[in-house]
């Protein structure tokens, strides 16, 4: 399918004929394939599906592949050890270089399926919150089957429209905004961009990121930090976007602290007043069309930070027998809360627990923490959820080491021998990374890998 006529006009436009050109040709070029790994999961042992070329730049954890592996058909994929995410997204992480993340609390207000989620995660760490919302439901159970994998258990992702999320008011230490767009920087990867491409549309997406920067702005605290980024060109919906907010909010937004920038990176740099702007363009950098811009919100702006009121009381404490045992199961128990939601335990950092329930009060909060699983006469029947937490403690339970085949098998959902088995429930692994959990009853096996996670592909 060709690139949209009007589209190419304004290219040609805006960056001149041979520029314009260079970049209508790169979207009908081949895209670098690229992800991004799991600090928390990667220990230093090698990834065998990823024939590594070099390093992403501008993220410590990105590379770029050689070539595009079957991920489907890799256990390290199921197993949250990385994250497949084109390049030029992963530079949100770097605009943040100059922000003190130790235990922030983030709000990924546009946030399925999840690419940045996962890296605010890794950046804010054990004691940090990063907040996913995604006003789509069914795109938000995937957001939460990718937060799940991720395994850092300090993410709680929530489905609600950004003004419900944002009447949690100076709130966050940074708020971004991966705003909904035209996708003219997916012209390459993806051809339902270049037919869904119209300019009414661009008109349609620039109200709604006007209408999501306002919400945005309400949730972040005096001094905080605001990303803003597209994967479009389009003006109206980059520099457009801002220079309608600075209408609106004036002084309150100041400069973020400078961000380095290598040349040879490639990436156009500019400003939209106290705004640091950046742009990707795919014939100059090595990843897809991106705009990304970061501004801080003046501690002048004032506003005291509030929760909204609590519309119900979902979240119930565990007792001292049942503390004991869910102890058992996770690593650093002494800095977990442990609580029940709707008869699942979960374990919430203490540090941001009060934060968890007054979310969970307010807004319909679909996963958070780590879910540990339900209790049955005292002793835990383990969530796949805990099978791929990092901090989960593997001496709670049996750990049963598949090959390759029968890993896939595994995760196929089909029949597992009983022979590598213990009695009883067994975490599942490959190369000794989890999968998941099987549970052996003498010589049967139940596969208790989730059946909507299950690979379809032979
Ligand atoms: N941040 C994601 C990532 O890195 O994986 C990608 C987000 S995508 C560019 C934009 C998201 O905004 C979509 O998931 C879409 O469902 C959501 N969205 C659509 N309309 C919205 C609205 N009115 N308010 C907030 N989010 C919206």
């Amino acid at each position: 399918m060709h690139l949209p006529e009007p589209f190419v006009r304004r290219v040609l436009d805006e960056l001149g004929e041979a520029e314009g050109r260079a970049l209508c040709a790169a979207l009908d070029g081949e895209s670098p394939v690229s992800v991004r790994l799991n600090p928390a999961k990667c220990d230093g042992g090698t990834l065998p599906a990823l024939s590594v070329a070099r390093a992403v730049p501008w993220c410590a954890e990105g590379r770029y592949l050689e070539t595009r592996p079957s991920f489907t058909l890799d256990t390290d994929f199921h197993a949250g050890m990385y994250y497949v995410q084109e390049a030029s997204s992963q530079f949100v992480g770097h605009l943040l270089g100059g922000v003190s993340l130790e235990g922030a609390r983030v709000l990924d207000l546009c946030a399925a399926p999840g690419g940045k989620t996962t890296l605010y995660a890794s950046l804010v760490g054990e004691g940090g919150l990063v907040v996913a919302n995604e006003i789509d439901r069914r795109r938000a159970s995937v957001l939460a089957d990718n937060v799940r994998k991720w395994g850092t258990g300090n993410i709680a992702v929530t489905t609600s429209e950004p003004r419900a999320v944002c009447d949690f008011e100076a709130w966050f230490d940074v708020v971004a905004v991966d705003a909904p767009c035209s996708g003219e920087g997916m012209f390459r990867k993806d051809d339902t961009a270049r037919e869904e491409w119209s300019e009414a549309n661009v008109r349609l997406c620039a109200a709604r990121q006007d209408a999501i920067l306002r919400e945005a702005w309400r949730a972040l605290k005096p001094g905080g930090t605001i990303i803003y980024s597209t994967c479009t060109f389009n003006r109206d919906e980059d520099e457009g976007s801002l220079e309608r907010m600075l209408a609106w909010a004036g002084e309150e937004v100041v400069e973020a602290p400078e961000i380095a920038v290598d040349e040879t990176w490639g990436i156009a740099c500019g400003a939209v007043g106290p705004w640091r702007t950046f742009r990707f363009y795919p014939h100059r950098t090595c990843g897809e069309g991106f705009f990304a811009a970061v501004a801080c919100k003046s501690f002048d702006a004032g506003g005291r930070s509030r929760a909204p009121k609590a519309r119900r009381d979902v979240v119930a404490p565990v007792d001292r027998k049942s503390a004991a045992e869910l102890s058992r199961w996770v690593r650093n128990p002494a800095e977990m809360r442990f609580v029940e939601i709707v008869g699942t335990c979960y374990a919430w950092p203490e540090v941001q627990a009060e934060a968890l329930r007054a979310l969970s009060a307010a807004v319909p909060v679909i996963c958070s923490g780590v879910a540990l699983g339900r209790l049955f006469k005292g002793r835990l029947k383990p969530d796949p959820a805990l099978a791929l937490y990092a901090g989960l403690e593997r001496g709670a339970v049996a750990v049963a080491e598949l090959f390759d085949e029968e890993a896939l098998g595994y995760l196929r959902r089909q029949e597992v021998a009983a022979g590598g088995l213990a009695e009883g429930i067994n975490l599942v692994c490959a190369r000794g990374r989890a999968l998941g959990f099987a549970k052996r009853i003498g010589g049967r096996v139940n596969n208790l890998y989730p059946n909507s996670l299950r690979i379809i592909k032979q």
